[in-house]
């Protein structure tokens, strides 16, 4: 291919892959690629690597299972480094977790990240949600109240949304800051049900907020 002579491959044949968690944007690992791993990688959709201490071409998941489904590849300006973006199977890294990143230095002393600070983007919660409000319509779940509302219709969904507008009006004038966080995660539900209801994504709402900024 045309492009493999373009990429800046060092003296050793290897240029630096980041692997990045498409879904949560958490940074996973780096490690190298030689021109085999790239061209494997591109073929079978599985990320593989070149592993220094080993030097042979490693499928990333092969003794783990903790295989990683690449969906973007992108290339630096300069053409000398990689960032992958990958659904992760398990544990990026070989000591379980979820990182390679998971210790920071401070103070000459390298600390272990506690899990809530850990670098991944909270708001996926938001889509995750979404994404099993979606499922429940087509997979229809035994006792489900999402399948509850979906047979109920638009205007039930409508209702509940008043509804739970309301709890945040009397939960805000409470000042009660626990009762305001569980009735808008209510409300937002319920907004949610109705966005996957009329078609409307997360994407469309994340676009007209940017438009307004
Ligand atoms: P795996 O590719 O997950 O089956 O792991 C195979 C071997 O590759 C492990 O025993 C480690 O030596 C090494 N390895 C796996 N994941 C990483 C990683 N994220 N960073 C560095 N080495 C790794
Ligand atoms: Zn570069
Ligand atoms: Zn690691
Ligand atoms: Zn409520």
């Amino acid at each position: 291919m045309e492009i493999f002579n373009e990429i800046k491959f060092d003296s050793q044949g290897l240029i630096p892959a980041i692997t990045q968690d498409i879904h949560t944007k958490e940074v996973l690992m780096v490690a190298y690629m030689n021109k085999e791993a790239l061209k494997k990688t591109l073929e079978t959709g599985n990320a593989h690597y070149y592993s220094r201490s080993r030097n042979k071409l490693w499928l990333k998941g092969e003794t783990s299972g903790h295989f990683q489904r690449v969906k973007e590849i992108s290339i630096d300006c300069d053409l000398d480094a990689i960032l992958m973006q990958v659904e992760q199977v398990g544990a990026a890294c070989h000591t379980g977790h979820q990182s390679c990143f998971y210790r920071s230095l401070k103070n000459n002393e390298l600390i272990e990240k506690q899990a809530n600070t850990q670098d991944h983007n909270k708001f996926e919660v938001l889509q995750q949600v979404y994404d099993v409000i979606v499922d429940r319509r087509k997979n229809p779940k035994e006792g489900s109240y999402t399948n509850y509302l979906f047979d109920k219709g638009i205007d039930k969904m409508l209702k509940k949304v008043g509804e739970e507008s309301a709890e945040v009006i009397i939960a805000s004038k409470n000042n009660d800051k626990a009762e305001i966080t569980y009735e808008m995660s209510d409300l937002l539900y319920h907004l949610m049900v109705v966005m996957v209801q009329t078609g409307v994504q997360w994407e469309d709402l994340c676009n007209e907020l940017m438009k307004r900024r």
